[in-house]
């Protein structure tokens, strides 16, 4: 299959680590120029330092907060500096914290809001004019399962992820008419330090081995494990090459089969 990636510009937010890192790993491989952002200034330099070494594509590290509408501006207009035009956004970001309606304040709902929604929103603001620009563009938002299937305790997940589903959906129409596809992929359970922390909090609280929490969580996945964060990788690649241009309006899960529903 002829990705069409080479020579491609992306812009992965959030991506040190984890299911970001993987996408601007699986997007480099492909022979785009790459962009990555996150918060901790030494970790996205020496994650985009370790893209370059292992595919050899061009990286640009920005440390930036997705949450904070100046350093989303900020990532964007040094990313069109640096590599002359952009083609592909990945919004992304840390999820937002559990909780349930009445344990969850103002403040969390505020802080979730920029973060998961604003963020998404203000980085397809701010990139639009720049696809527009090149008439082709990809933008594929990294959401969850929770947009399809509420989660147990995470209302906050819940309520702007399903958001998200209406606003890729709606972009989808604004945007065809430009060459842009808009789609979302929902990832399920992935072995990511967001994960270890979760099944470590469930081993402590239990009282049972980190390692019996994790299988408790691999137990209600019909493929019986953790995601690895390249196979979430390599739908994003999909969704943002040329392969994909006949898809656009779309939330896809990868989730071993774990949510029900037809
Ligand atoms: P992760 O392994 O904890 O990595 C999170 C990445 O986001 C890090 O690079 C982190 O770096 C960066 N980040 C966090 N807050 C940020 C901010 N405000 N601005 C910029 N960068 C920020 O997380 P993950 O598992 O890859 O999850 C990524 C997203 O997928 C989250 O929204 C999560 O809820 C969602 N998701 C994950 C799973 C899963 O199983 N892993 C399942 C469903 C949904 P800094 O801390 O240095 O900023």
């Amino acid at each position: 299959m002829e990705f069409g990636l080479v020579g491609k510009v992306a812009l992965v937010a959030a991506a040190s680590k984890g299911l970001g890192y993987a996408t601007a790993l699986g997007l480099a491989r492909e022979g785009a120029r790459v962009a990555i952002s996150a918060r901790t200034e030494a970790d996205v330099q020496k994650a985009a330092a370790a893209i370059t070494a292992e595919t050899g594509a061009e990286t640009l590290p920005i440390a930036a907060d997705i949450t904070k509408p100046e350093d989303i501006r900020r990532m964007v207009a040094e990313t069109v500096a640096e590599f002359g035009g952009l083609h592909i956004i990945v919004p992304n970001s840390g999820g937002p914290p559990p909780g349930t309606f009445e344990t969850l304040d103002e403040e969390k709902w505020r802080s979730a809001l920029d973060s998961t929604l604003f963020g998404t929103t203000r980085l397809i603001q701010e990139a639009l004019p720049h696809l527009k620009a090149a008439g082709w563009g990809r933008i594929v938002v990294i959401t969850s399962t929770s947009a399809k299937q509420p989660i147990p305790n995470l209302l906050l997940s819940n309520t702007l992820r399903a958001g998200i589903v209406g606003l890729c959906k709606t972009l989808s129409q604004e945007f065809a008419a430009y060459g842009i596809t808009v789609n979302n992929v929902a990832p399920g359970s992935y072995d990511t330090d967001r994960l270890k922390h979760l099944y470590e909090r469930n081993a402590q609280q239990a009282g049972i081995t980190i390692e019996a929490a994790k299988k408790l969580m691999e137990q209600k996945i019909p493929l019986g494990r953790l995601g690895r964060p390249e196979e979430l990788a390599n739908m994003v690649v999909f969704l943002a090459s040329e392969a994909a241009s006949f898809i656009t309006g779309q939330t896809i899960l990868v989730d071993g089969g774990q949510t029900l529903g037809l």
